[in-house]
C-alpha cells in the first residue's frame, strides 16, 4: 500500500514537472474569425511573425475560423481550453456584435481575458473598377440615379464593413443591397470583377488595390487625411459632406477566460515587444494602420476600451434599427 502511494506521489509529481513546462512549449493558434488574405488575416500574419520572437521563438498557427460576422471564430476562443494555445484577433466586431448580432453564443465582456489591443485602422469606401465615377461627387449623383439597384459588399453582420456600410447608406438615406461574405478578402476579388459595386474596407486590404488602381477609392472614413503616401490625396469623408462621419476599426487579441494569470502576462509581455518592433511599425503603417503606443496595450485599459467601444456603438447601431438574431 505504501509503495502503492509513493509510486503514485511520483507519478503526480512527474506529471506536476510537465504541467509546469515553460509557456509556450507547443505551437500557438490564433484564430482569426475572417477569410484568409483579407485584413484582420493581415494584421494576425504580420504579429505572429514579431510575437515569435519574445515567445522564445514558439510556432504560431492562423486558424482561420471565418463566417457570421466574426461569430463563429470567436466563439471558437470562447470556448476553448484557458492554456494559452488558443488566442483570438478580432477587431471592433468585438463591440459592435452584440448589438448588431443580438443572439451570440459568448459574452465579450465576461468570457475572454484581455491581453492588449494592436492598432487603430482607417476604413476607405471603395467601388469597383467599371463604375461610372471618379470622386465622391461623382459617386453621389451615380447612387441618385441607381438607387435600387447598387450591391454593397461586407464581411456578414456585425463586421466593421457592415457597421461602415450601414452608417453611409444611413447618412445618404439610400438602401443598398447587402451581399455578406466570410470576410473582404473574397468581397474584394467579387468587388474587382464588378459582382459588387461598393465595400467599406479598412485600409490594412484596400491600400495596395487602390494603388495599383484596381478598384476606385471614394473616400477615407477618418476625420483627417491619412499620412500613408499612397492615400494622402484621398479625401475624408466628411469633407465631402457627410458630416460626423467616422469609423476607425482597432484590433485586440484576446485568450479564453480562465487563462493563467502568468501565462497572460506573459503574452501581454509579447504583445508589447511585438508592437515595438520596427518591422511590425513599418508594415503596418504602410498600409495606414497605426500601432497603438498609448494605455490601451495594458489588458485593463484594453478591456475598459471595448467597454466604452460597446457603449458607443450601440446606440448608434440601434438608432439605426439593424439587427440580425
Ligand atoms: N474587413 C472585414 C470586416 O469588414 C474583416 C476581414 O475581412 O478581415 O470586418
Amino acid at each position: 500500500m505504501k509503495r502503492w502511494i509513493a509510486l503514485s506521489a511520483l507519478a503526480a509529481l512527474m506529471v506536476g514537472a510537465h504541467a509546469a513546462d515553460p509557456y509556450p512549449s507547443k505551437p500557438i493558434t490564433i484564430v482569426v474569425p475572417f477569410a484568409a488574405g483579407g485584413p484582420t488575416d493581415r494584421v494576425a500574419r504580420d504579429l505572429a511573425e514579431s510575437l515569435r520572437k519574445p515567445l522564445g521563438g514558439a510556432t504560431i498557427i492562423i486558424d482561420n475560423s471565418a463566417g457570421a460576422g466574426s461569430s463563429i471564430g470567436s466563439n471558437k476562443v470562447a470556448k476553448a481550453a484557458p492554456d494559452g494555445y488558443t488566442l483570438l484577433l478580432n477587431h471592433i466586431g468585438m463591440a459592435t456584435m452584440p448589438s448588431l448580432l443580438r443572439n451570440i453564443p459568448f459574452k465579450v465582456e465576461s468570457d475572454f481575458e484581455y491581453l492588449g489591443l494592436i492598432n487603430d485602422v482607417p476604413m476607405t469606401l471603395i467601388g469597383k473598377p467599371a463604375l461610372a465615377a471618379n470622386n465622391y461627387k461623382e459617386l453621389a449623383t451615380w447612387i441618385n440615379a441607381n438607387k435600387g439597384k447598387i450591391n454593397l459588399g461586407n464581411a456578414g453582420i456585425g463586421s466593421a464593413s457592415h457597421l461602415c456600410g450601414l452608417l453611409f447608406q444611413n447618412a445618404l438615406q439610400v438602401d443598398m443591397t447587402t451581399v455578406p461574405y466570410k470576410g473582404t478578402a473574397p468581397a474584394m476579388s467579387d468587388l474587382i470583377g464588378g459582382q459588387i459595386d461598393l465595400m467599406c474596407d479598412q485600409t490594412t486590404n484596400t491600400t495596395s488595390q487602390i494603388e495599383g488602381k484596381k478598384v476606385k477609392a471614394f473616400g477615407v472614413t477618418t476625420a483627417k487625411r491619412l499620412s500613408t503616401p499612397a492615400l494622402k490625396d484621398l479625401p475624408t469623408l466628411q469633407e465631402s459632406g457627410l458630416k460626423g462621419f467616422e469609423v476607425t476599426i482597432w484590433h485586440g487579441l484576446y485568450a479564453p477566460k480562465g487563462t493563467p494569470a502568468d501565462v497572460q502576462a506573459k503574452l501581454n509581455a509579447a504583445l508589447k515587444a511585438a508592437l515595438k518592433d520596427p518591422e511590425f511599425i513599418k508594415k503596418q503603417e504602410g498600409l495606414g494602420a497605426v500601432v497603438v503606443t498609448d494605455k490601451r496595450m495594458e489588458p485593463a485599459e484594453h478591456k475598459k476600451f471595448v467597454a466604452a467601444e460597446i457603449a458607443k456603438w450601440s446606440p448608434v447601431i440601434k438608432a439605426a434599427g439593424v439587427y440580425a438574431d
